[in-house]
């Protein structure tokens, strides 16, 4: 059987590195063995989901790749599916609320917030102890609508009624083998608030098999929440899936990586420093999940070595050196086209908009991609070839365009003019050929060139900076210093 997979993210703030993570693994999975990935906005918490977490799910799985098999209509445009969001059916959560209810499964529970926080109180007090304490104490919210069937004018919740046999409830999950706790451990949890939104464990269950979920993979914070969620499917006479809870992700401090407290949880922040998208993947991927020793992984290995059940205890630990690391890999491994269409929008950001990926910018990416780390960097440094003219560094100058520094600028001008044809291969023995001719040691052609083209002493080879420039633009540099 082809799996069915999905990612469900609430949309309360930008794509977490975690989230983006179990967004990969599953689409993974499903791409794996041919099955479907789908995406669910759980927006039913309606007091924290924003529009604009929705733009940035969508747009970080985008810009990793992360591609979704389905949606409650037809792409727009040769675009992606549009996702599904909780709150577009409502209707259905009432349905199946109302069958639970008819069947004794469920029941309205009128109590008022105000009486729910009296009974905490009592509690507490009749033990002597603070009101944190009263769960371990062994408080356990017993509703006295619990077995009442009435239906009143008035607000209520509808809660699920567990019924606790002694027995164990669990369930076998594929990361860490059974898990199982007394079902006495588990309360009346709520699946309708008061204005008729379903609460977390109750959408997710009645999605998850609306949408025929063949296994569920997410983080393992949601463990506790799982017990609830298969009672539910007990009580639905529902398949349950199979689960997969995955191991959280550090931060370096040895804290979970939260968002409040690390930057580098958010997705967005990786793609504006600069990180290419498959370099992100490849670094996420293996935060809990190896392959041997195996540390880079193209797209297509990632899909072919992935399975749901690899997946370790082992918390995944964060660490910059080693994104960075998988960052100048890939820079240097990509075709140089595909690292120029990534750039794009980088150099656009600092100004160069006339970029495009042409000859130019393929030969800028070879001269960089071995010394940059990042996009952005590599941006930075490509930016002065696309420049009219340069500020020509002042001591550089002084040093290497003196009368002899400028008399081997003229020469060379003379021969790259002669050239045949502007390409690195072309205009790089002249500098050979004019050491020959004049006797002159290299440096002393090579640095004017140098400092004339790109106005400082540090440059890749002079026929990939020349070429980068084209002949335009070297010879207007050139006539700038030498004076027209
Ligand atoms: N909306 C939940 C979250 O973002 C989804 C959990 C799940 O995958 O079931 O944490």
């Amino acid at each position: 059987m082809k799996p069915r997979v999905r990612f469900a993210p609430s949309p309360t703030g930008y794509l977490h590195i975690g989230g983006a993570r179990t967004a990969l693994w599953n689409w993974l999975y499903a791409r794996r063995l041919g099955g479907t990935f789908v995406l669910r906005i759980e927006d039913t918490d309606q007091k924290r989901s924003t529009p604009e977490s929705v733009q940035a799910i969508l747009d970080g799985l985008r810009w990793l790749g992360i591609d979704w098999d389905e949606g409650p209509g037809l792409p727009n445009n040769g675009g992606p599916f549009p996702p599904y969001f909780q709150m577009e059916k409502i209707k259905r959560y009432h349905e199946i609320a109302e069958q639970l209810i008819s069947e004794g499964k469920a029941y309205r529970d009128y109590t008022t917030a105000e009486e729910t926080a009296q009974m905490r109180k009592d509690f507490a007090a009749s033990k002597g102890i603070p009101e944190e304490r009263i769960r371990e104490a062994g408080f356990k919210y017993t509703s006295p609508w619990r077995d009442k069937t009435e239906k009143l004018d008035k607000p209520y919740l509808v809660r699920f009624k567990l019924k606790a046999t002694g027995a164990k409830i669990g369930f076998e999950d594929l990361v860490h083998g059974r898990l199982e706790k007394p079902d006495e451990d588990l309360d009346d949890f709520v699946l309708l608030r008061a204005d008729g939104i379903p609460l977390y464990n109750f959408g997710c269950v009645v999605d998850d098999h609306d949408m025929q979920i063949t296994h569920v993979g997410r983080g393992q914070e949601h463990i506790n929440s799982t017990y609830s969620q298969v009672a539910l499917y007990q009580a639905l006479g529902w398949t349950q899936p199979v689960f997969a809870h995955f191991p959280l992700i550090m931060g370096q401090n040895g804290e979970k990586l939260s968002k409040r407290k690390h930057p580098e949880a958010d997705v967005g922040v990786h793609r504006k420093n600069g990180i290419l998208p498959h370099a992100l993947l490849n670094f996420v991927v293996r935060l809990g999940w190896s392959h041997g020793n195996d540390e880079y992984f193209t797209r297509e290995q990632m899909i072919e070595f992935f399975d749901l059940k690899d997946v370790g205890k082992t918390n995944g630990i964060w660490n910059p050196k080693k994104l960075t690391a998988t960052n100048e890999h890939w820079i240097k491994t990509f075709p140089p086209a595909q690292i120029g269409a990534a750039l794009l929008p980088y150099l656009a950001e600092i100004g160069v908009s006339d970029a495009k990926v042409d000859a130019k910018l393929e030969t800028a990416v070879k001269a960089f991609a071995p010394r940059a780390k990042t996009l952005v960097e590599m941006a930075a440094s490509i930016k002065p070839y696309y420049a009219k003219g340069v500020t020509v560094d002042a001591a550089a100058a002084t040093k290497h365009l003196d009368d002899a520094g400028k008399k081997m600028l003229a020469l060379a001008k003379t021969k790259l003019l002669a050239l045949p044809e502007w390409t690195a291969t072309a205009i790089d023995p002249i500098v050979d050929v004019i050491a020959t001719e004049t006797g002159a040691k290299k440096g002393m052609i090579a640095q004017p060139i140098r400092v004339a083209a790109t106005g400082g002493t540090t440059s890749p080879g002079i026929g990939d900076t020349l070429a980068m420039l084209g002949k335009d633009e070297t010879i207007r540099r050139f006539d700038a210093v030498l004076g027209g």
